[in-house]
């Protein structure tokens, strides 16, 4: 029987980041397949198309041809216990986008070698710095013509103000790519190799090759040797500090579709990536391996089938030992729930789950019981993990219930449903007006159906389109700064906001104010 100190060091919980189509999937499938969680390359995606739609969660989703099932996935390799949380894109980036990387322990970062740091993955990026978590970076298709190497990496420490270290290196690219260099194996891996035998060649002390190889009369050969040593000279130092708390990520070059590359990053990351490390909450630190069970919320998904209220809860565990039909207590109101029955995801298909550590994930069957960010624990002390924190939403909505009979239920709905977490409720500090803030359209979309059917509301939403939202340091501000261009509003907890038209308007405000501290929450320190 492994302890449960062997249980939680055996875990690694990551989430993967990317911009849409740099390759996501196609890496997360992989590195299933390595693990034996699936059989055939293909599952994934088929389950996104909706061909393996199990389950009938989210009918939005579904429309959409994306399974919940395929948001937390789970495989074992070697001796580690790997959990991967999906992080939506594209019209699904929400709130939860985020929130899911409150939940793992590390992040690695996709990038298309063709398009380097995108939008989406900027995004995602400055959420990993904020907890400073490891970010560990795979450059995709190498098989394709991309950037050059060098610019690529000065691309990430610019844009991300992140040190980088290349684990290995590529030798050519697109037609000509001959394989990786690789810096921390100290070998060469071969793009194609007639044998699997020779696929990897072995390099001695000075970093060549150690056997004689056609590899040697090619330029390509020369010209990596030539980087490799600029790296050495002029690049960061390895460091296993820097990469624990964030600040300088490993970087690997690959090719998910042909499956070049995959192994070997999937090798390293497991060797630095972090188990599960202790939580802070309101008394002290939790040690993941205290036996005491608590764990947090950081998604909860809705049933859109009106047919089906229930709605499922994610829990990331933080100590202890899950049981089935455990008894625990919600901190935020005290009372004892039943764990009876909860849902694990994995890739194969949707099991039941019987015991989970920290680092794990499980799904919950909610029936009103929770709320974002809510701590469930075993522990006398009923403390509460730390506070989520607040997202800044880019897109809003002006809300009002049709039907001007339905005040009573349009209030309740709204109020419970950003309690929730769906969706952040503003108002203007003029009219009162009701507007609502998301990062992503999503969100907008769930609350319509989810007022329809839950609270039996239709809403009108007028769309005022993205803002630039920034926080009001101070507790007072003049209400005649409100204008069109710079609307002035009020969060759930009465702060002042304003909702900037565009970056030039925040900065012509911030030239004609300059004793107005305005924030971000989303910020890196
Ligand atoms: P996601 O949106 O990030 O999940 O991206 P996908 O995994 O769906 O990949 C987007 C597209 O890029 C698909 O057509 C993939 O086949 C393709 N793709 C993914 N990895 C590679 C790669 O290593 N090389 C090449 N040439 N194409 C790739």
């Amino acid at each position: 029987m492994p302890t449960l100190h062997d249980q939680v060091q055996s875990r690694r919980t990551f989430a993967i980041i990317s911009h849409p189509d740099a390759g996501k999937t196609t890496l997360t499938e992989k590195l299933l397949l390595f693990g034996g969680a699936i059989r055939d390359a293909g599952t994934v995606k088929a389950r996104k198309t909706g061909k393996y739609a199990t389950s009938d969660w989210m009918e939005i989703e579904k429309q959409r041809g994306i399974s919940v099932t395929s948001s937390v996935m789970q495989f074992d390799y070697n001796d580690f216990r790997v959990n991967i949380l999906d992080t939506p894109g594209h019209q699904d980036f929400s709130e939860d986008t985020y929130r899911t990387l409150m939940a793992v322990d590390s992040a690695v970062m996709v990038v298309d070698s063709a398009k380097g740091i995108e939008d989406q993955t900027m995004k995602l990026f400055k959420v990993c710095r904020m907890r400073g978590i490891p970010i560990f970076t795979f450059i995709n298709k190498m098989d394709r013509q991309g950037k050059e190497p060098l610019e690529l990496l000065a691309e990430l420490e610019e844009v991300l103000g992140i040190e980088t270290y290349p684990m290995n290196w590529p030798i050519g690219m697109g037609k000509d790519f001959v394989g990786i260099y690789d810096r921390f194996n100290n070998r060469i891996e071969q793009f194609k190799s007639e044998d699997e035998t020779n696929r990897f060649l072995p390099l001695n002390e000075e970093g060549e090759l150690e056997i004689e190889h056609e590899l040697q009369e090619s330029p390509l050969y020369e010209q990596t040797l030539e980087e490799i040593m600029l790296l050495s000279e002029a690049g960061n130092q390895f460091s296993e500090e820097k990469i624990a708390n964030g600040t300088l990520s490993p970087v690997f070059f690959g090719s998910a579709l042909t499956t070049f590359g995959v192994q070997t990053f999937l090798d390293a990351y497991l060797q630095f990536a972090p188990a599960p490390q202790a939580r802070m909450s309101t008394s002290g630190e939790v040690d993941p391996e205290s036996e005491d069970f608590s764990g947090f919320i950081f998604k909860i998904q809705a049933n859109m089938n009106p047919k089906h209220r229930d709605r499922i809860a994610f829990l990331r565990i933080c100590s202890g030992k899950f049981e089935r039909g455990m008894s625990v207590n919600l901190s935020r109101t005290g009372k004892p729930i039943n764990l009876s029955s909860s849902t694990q995801f994995l890739a194969d298909d949707r099991n039941t789950v019987n015991e989970a550590v920290s680092g794990d994930i499980i799904g919950l069957y909610d029936t009103g019981n929770y709320q974002i960010g809510d701590t469930i624990t075993t522990s006398k002390e009923m403390y509460q993990f730390e506070r989520l924190p607040q997202f800044t939403p880019e897109l809003f909505v002006r809300v009002t219930a049709k039907n001007v009979m339905k005040q009573k239920h349009f209030h309740k709905g709204i109020h419970q449903l950003v309690q929730e977490g769906a969706i952040q409720l503003f108002k203007t500090v003029r009219m009162e007006e009701y507007l609502l803030g998301a990062v992503g359209q999503l969100q907008f979309e769930v609350f319509e159906h989810r007022m329809r059917n839950e609270y039996n509301v239709e809403v009108l939403m007028e769309r005022i389109g993205s803002k630039v939202t920034r926080w009001v340091e101070a507790d007072k501000v003049d209400e005649n700064l409100h204008s069109s261009r710079s609307i002035l509003v009020k969060d759930r907890y009465d702060k002042y906001v304003f909702l900037f038209e565009n970056d030039f308007a925040l900065r012509w405000f911030e030239d004609k104010n300059p004793d107005i501290e305005l924030y971000n929450p989303m910020d890196i320190k």
